[in-house]
């Protein structure tokens, strides 16, 4: 089966808000993982602004198109729907996305922090109205806590969002909550948290798809430094497509999140897709 690597060249061009330029030499630097004979690239639409009125102010997504970076978003907000539908299809096993300028801090009529729509609740509400697809997971290893998911399932028990933050949290359903990562942990304490709160979870949940929100700006020297070294988002997904395995068919789709330095996306997505690419 294959995985697909959903990278749009506007990317390439237009730095990101917070992120910068980091995939200036993308897709270039996949050069050899794409050559993979079950490995796709995929650039894709933009995704239609009316869709996006289902769940934005109309002042957000006017004002949006008005900045320099508005394109990554809709372009990675259409990345991330397409992909689900042909991860949930089977045409696909997996995927990654790369994303700018849309995800996590991305609410009804609020965003901040370099994403200024959401991503996630557009492609689940595309599964359901066109799939049987009803139950999914959405894990957030950012640095930040994710408001802006938040806030769009927060009436949602079918969603499961697990968010590694700063704080501990969950609500009454079991399906809302937040991790506290503390601000100094090592590669193997981050993944045995991984594998103490949010794979039983998972397990129990039972969802249909993991989405999963990375972003790499834990890493040593950038913005959301909590330690961690730039093998450690490799071993991460390691984890998360076996739990894929045994949860949901491995059905899992990864977004890039947060994260400014170059040197770590370039050496960590060429892996990443090599691990969701190896049998
Ligand atoms: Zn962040
Ligand atoms: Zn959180």
């Amino acid at each position: 089966m294959l995985t697909g690597v959903f990278f749009n060249r506007i990317l390439k061009t237009n730095p990101g808000p917070i992120i910068g330029a980091k995939f200036a030499n993308f897709p270039d630097v996949l050069e050899n993982v794409l050559k993979l004979p079950n490995v796709k690239l995929i650039e894709n639409e933009p995704v239609q602004e009316e869709l996006m009125l289902r769940f934005h102010t109309k002042e957000m997504i006017d004002s949006l198109k008005t900045r320099p970076y508005g394109k990554n978003a809709f372009y990675s907000v259409g990345a991330c729907i397409l992909a689900s539908k042909m991860v949930y299809s089977g045409e696909l096993k997996n995927a990654l996305i790369f994303n700018s300028a849309s995800g996590h801090h991305a609410g009804p009529s609020y965003a901040w922090g370099g994403t200024y729509i959401n991503c996630v609740a557009p492609a689940v509400y595309t599964l359901r109205t066109t799939t049987k697809a009803r139950r999914f997971s959405l894990l957030d290893t950012d640095c930040h806590h994710g408001d802006g998911d938040r806030e769009m399932f927060k009436d949602d028990p079918e969603l499961l969002h697990v968010c590694f933050c700063n704080s501990e949290y969950e609500d009454h359903t079991q399906t809302k909550v937040c991790i506290r990562t503390g601000w100094n942990l090592t590669d193997r304490d981050y993944l045995n948290l991984i594998r103490l709160e949010f794979i039983p979870r998972v397990k129990k949940f039972r969802p249909e798809m993991i989405f999963h929100f990375l972003g790499h700006d834990t890493c040593q020297g950038d913005y959301g430094d909590i330690g961690l070294t730039p093998d450690f988002f490799i071993e991460l997904v390691r984890e998360l497509k076996r739990c894929a395995e045994e949860a949901c068919y491995g059905r899992y789709l990864i977004i890039t999140g947060g994260g400014s330095r170059r040197d770590v996306a370039e050496y960590i997505f060429p892996r990443i897709v090599e691990i969701l690419a190896t049998q």
